[in-house]
């Protein structure tokens, strides 16, 4: 069963539930107000009946008959008796004894008797008189309360079909209404497939579970599309990187071995195979690394990790490869709360991840001292990595992320175009972002934030 006709049926369970309590309730209030009003007109002719007993010294028995039937009001097949201290009853009538000597009794016992005998409804009354003492006892049949129950259960009834069918349609309205993000949104994640993890599911404007929803499918999807395109890199340059430089080294040792050739030729053959060497290893070394990455990418469990001790770490590495002084720290007010200091994230990662910015500002700026900044407050951690180098054209920014994408192809500056890649993949793992403010000829700042 779907969730809209499940949520709208519970609904109209519920709300009919509660008004079946409330319909029985009223039904049961007017039944009662029914009866008691019955009883209370019975009272009032036992009262009317107690003033024709002490009026009736004053007017004939007949007269006083004649007056009450033709002019009072009389209940459906009413009986009335008067009794004195002796049972009998008053007034020559027929059936003079109509009630037993054990209700009489009892009357007189306890003042007021209400009681129901098969159809009819009786009230007794004992009345205590200058005049003498007298018991007064009234019944009737309510023959209205059998028909207008019955009108009551058949309005209550209808009521109760009207609402309830109201009700269940009115829950499915809004059942579709509260799910119909739903619907947008398993529609656009059944376009979705390995060939196209760069979809996302469209935000919602709200602040409730289905945002939340889309946020982490969306947060989800960047990963597996990360970790997906990492291993297509691996797979689509591990190829072409190992293969070119090789290709480049059989090509020279074979024009080598053609003929006999002087010193200088072989030299310079060798000269040609070192290079590439170099740059094989270099390409083996990142493409190591890119697999090593790419290998955590998916298992990487996030713990605590404290940004200030890891930049403590990269400042004694980079003072014993470099010399001292060479990466100069610099600390804006740290807050003396260790939260704000920490990142939920991979140690390691996050070491390669930094030391390939700083690595970069010191091969592009000719060794200059390069400067690391570091920023924390309630709201972020940011890590700034300026150099006085060669800088980056605005063109060539958008471009440095990409995968063995390099500016300088001249070799003067060793390296595979992995780096910033690599570095880009993980500060996206760990939910940060990375942009570089660059001029050309002047130097580069590349900042890493980590929002709280
Ligand atoms: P690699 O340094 O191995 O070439 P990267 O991915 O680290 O690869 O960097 C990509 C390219 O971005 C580099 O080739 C370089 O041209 C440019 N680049 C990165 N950092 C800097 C920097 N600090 N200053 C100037 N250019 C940079």
């Amino acid at each position: 069963m779907k969730i809209k006709t499940r949520l709208s049926l519970y609904f109209t369970l519920i709300s009919s539930g509660a008004l079946l309590l409330v319909l029985v309730a009223v039904y049961i209030a007017v039944f009662s107000f029914f009866n008691a009003d019955f009883y209370n007109r019975l009272q009032e002719r036992t009262k009317l009946a107690s003033q024709f007993y002490l009026k009736a010294d004053e007017l004939a028995t007949d007269s006083l008959m004649q007056v009450q039937q033709k002019y009072l009001e009389k209940l459906p097949d009413e009986v009335i008796r008067i009794y004195d201290d002796y049972n009998l009853s008053a007034f020559n009538m027929k059936n003079h004894v109509y009630w037993t000597k054990e209700i009489i009794e009892q009357v007189r016992k306890e003042g007021v008797l209400e009681y129901e005998e098969g159809t009819r409804k009786v009230v007794g009354k004992y009345y205590h008189d200058n005049q003498g003492n007298y018991v007064i006892l009234a019944s009737a049949v309510d023959t209205n309360l059998s028909r207008r129950t019955v009108v009551l259960a058949k309005i209550t009834g209808v009521l109760f079909v009207i609402f309830g069918t109201g009700l269940f349609f009115a829950g499915r309205v809004f059942a579709q209404k509260a799910l119909s993000p739903v619907d947008k949104i398993i529609s656009q994640i059944s376009n979705i497939q390995a060939s196209n993890l760069h979809l996302r599911v469209d935000e919602v404007n709200t602040k409730d579970e289905i945002a939340q929803l889309v946020n982490n499918f969306n947060r989800l999807l960047e990963h597996l599309q990360n970790a997906f395109e990492l291993q297509q890199t691996f797979v689509a340059n591990a190829s072409h990187e190992l293969r070119t430089p090789l290709t480049s080294i059989m090509g020279e040792v074979d024009v080598a071995l053609n003929k006999k050739r002087n010193m200088a030729e072989y030299e310079r053959v060798l000269h040609s195979i070192a290079n590439d060497g170099g740059r094989l290893q270099e390409t083996i070394t990142s493409l190591m690394e890119l697999a090593q990455v790419d290998l955590n990418y998916t298992r990487a469990a996030l713990t605590p990790v404290r940004v200030d001790e890891l930049i403590w770490e990269l400042d004694e590495y980079w003072t014993n490869k470099k010399g001292p002084g060479l990466l100069k720290i610099q600390l804006a007010n740290l807050p003396e709360d260790e939260e704000l200091l920490t990142i939920p994230a991979h140690k390691s990662m996050l070491y390669i991840a930094l030391n390939n910015i700083i690595d970069n500002a010191f091969k592009y700026s000719g060794s200059n001292p390069v400067v690391l900044n570091f920023k924390a407050d309630a709201t972020s951690i940011a890590i700034a990595v300026t150099d006085k180098g060669q800088g980056i054209s605005k063109a060539d920014i958008e471009k440095i992320y990409q995968p063995f994408f390099r500016v300088n192809t001249d070799k003067s500056v060793s390296g595979s175009g992995i780096g910033l890649y690599i570095t880009s993949k993980i500060v996206e793992l760990f939910k940060g972002r990375i942009y570089v403010a660059s001029q050309p000829g002047e130097g580069s700042t590349f900042t890493v934030t980590f929002l709280k």
